[in-house]
């Protein structure tokens, strides 16, 4: 079987790994090049947490922990998953559900009380109740998707840059993928186009599109920034300060999240950009949110140098819940709507992926059908 994937991001890439760690020949075709700067999966840093409210998700982050690891254990290379630990901070409920998914995963957590917070962690200031597990820390974009990329290579996956698809023809037995520099074959095919999914799902043949359940998709630019440490002896977790207890309100309602990086002290509100398409996004940050990043180092990081953020753009694509979306219309995967948090689960949805696409069922994490919602079925 002939397998094609659309979109050289985390999720494609991970996509064509995992196929090709089954011996499939699968060919990646990505528009730009390696590490490029226009969709989500770049830059120096991506959480990697497995509290979550949900246990699925829990479960689904244990299980992409395993596989970064073995990633990093294979690759020779420096590791691109670094365990910080992680902090939620905020009220009292948030951080005792997210406790109880951790502990239902035997993992250790601590739930620390703000000033003994403030003494291990002296570059951050801390709300009412502090959760801390240690299976926790910071994926590197960059060097992740690079380091995917290349094992899939090793294992026989052919990886296509600058090669944007045109089209895609039903030619009976197989669907014709048409980029700008040939035409490639695939008995099937999987789409992991980020913010360009509608677009190449309409390009797909009727008989196969008419299955495909897509919900509503909505990309926005967002736009965290990084700051300077003050100090280089500071211990960083990674961290989300949830609104509902001494957060500020009016200036931060969805929270805020952060953690260390080679570029500095990088945070971000979660999902406040304007709606935009890929090719109608400006690149430039919005001044009033760079200056509510500041004001918010400026509270709450004592760490951090707050006037000197250098603020940078990327996309997210969501569904109304902010879960994913994967599912199968007739001989094509889709995978999207990874919102802000998409990154750390990419090599257990890379699995999923094939699964779907190969008709498998290889993934030891139940409830994936009712978190992936809208499909996540083979018809
Ligand atoms: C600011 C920000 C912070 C984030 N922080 C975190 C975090 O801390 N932790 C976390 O887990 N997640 C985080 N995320 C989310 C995560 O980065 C994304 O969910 C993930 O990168 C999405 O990957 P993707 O492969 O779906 O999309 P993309 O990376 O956008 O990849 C889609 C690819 O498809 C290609 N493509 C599209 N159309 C075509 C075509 N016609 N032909 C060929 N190629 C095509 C595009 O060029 C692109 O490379 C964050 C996201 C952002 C934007």
């Amino acid at each position: 079987m002939r397998v094609v994937v659309i979109g050289g991001g985390v999720v494609g890439a991970a996509s064509a790994w995992s196929l090709a760690l089954r011996g499939i020949d699968v060919t990646l075709v990505e528009q730009f090049g390696l590490g490029h700067r226009n969709g989500a999966s770049h830059g120096s840093s991506r959480i990697f947490r497995i509290a979550y409210d949900d246990h699925t998700y829990t479960e689904l982050a244990v299980h992409a922990g395993r596989l970064w690891c073995e990633l990093d254990s294979v690759s020779g290379e420096e590791p691109v998953l670094r365990c910080t630990g992680a902090v939620d901070h905020g009220p009292a409920a948030v951080t005792a559900s997210r406790a109880r998914s951790v502990e239902r995963t035997g993992r250790p957590f601590e739930l620390i009380d703000r000033r003994e917070a403030e003494k291990r962690w002296s570059g951050m200031r801390f709300d009412q109740t502090v959760l801390y597990h240690r299976d926790a820390g910071r994926l590197h974009a960059d060097r992740a998707v690079a380091s995917i990329i290349s094992r899939a290579r090793e294992r026989g996956a052919d990886v296509q840059h600058h090669r944007p698809v045109r089209a895609i023809h039903d030619a009976g037995a197989a669907l014709e993928i048409v980029t700008d520099v040939g035409v490639v074959r695939a008995d099937r095919l999987v789409i992991a186009a980020g913010a360009w999914t509608e677009q190449v799902v309409d390009m797909v043949p009727e008989s196969d599109r008419a299955t495909i359940d897509l919900p509503e998709l909505r990309t926005s630019q967002e736009q965290p920034a990084h700051f300077a440490p003050t100090a280089t002896d500071h211990d960083w977790p990674s961290f989300v300060h949830h609104p509902g207890a001494d957060l500020d309100e009016s200036h931060h309602a969805g929270g805020i999240y952060g953690l260390a990086s080679e570029d500095g002290i990088k945070i971000g509100e979660h999902a406040t950009g304007p709606e935009v398409t890929p090719a109608g996004r400006s690149f430039t940050p919005d001044p009033a949110g760079e200056q509510r990043l500041r004001e918010y180092a400026r509270q709450w990081l004592p760490g951090v140098e707050p006037d000197s953020a250098q603020s940078l753009t990327c996309l997210y694509t969501c569904t109304p819940d902010h879960d994913f979306v994967i599912d199968r219309g007739g001989r094509v995967t889709v995978a999207a709507g990874f919102s802000g948090h998409g990154f750390k689960f990419a090599p257990a949805v890379g699995e999923y992926v094939a699964d779907l696409t190969l008709g498998e069922s290889t993934l030891p994490v139940s409830g994936l059908a009712r978190l992936f919602g809208f499909g996540s079925r083979v018809r």
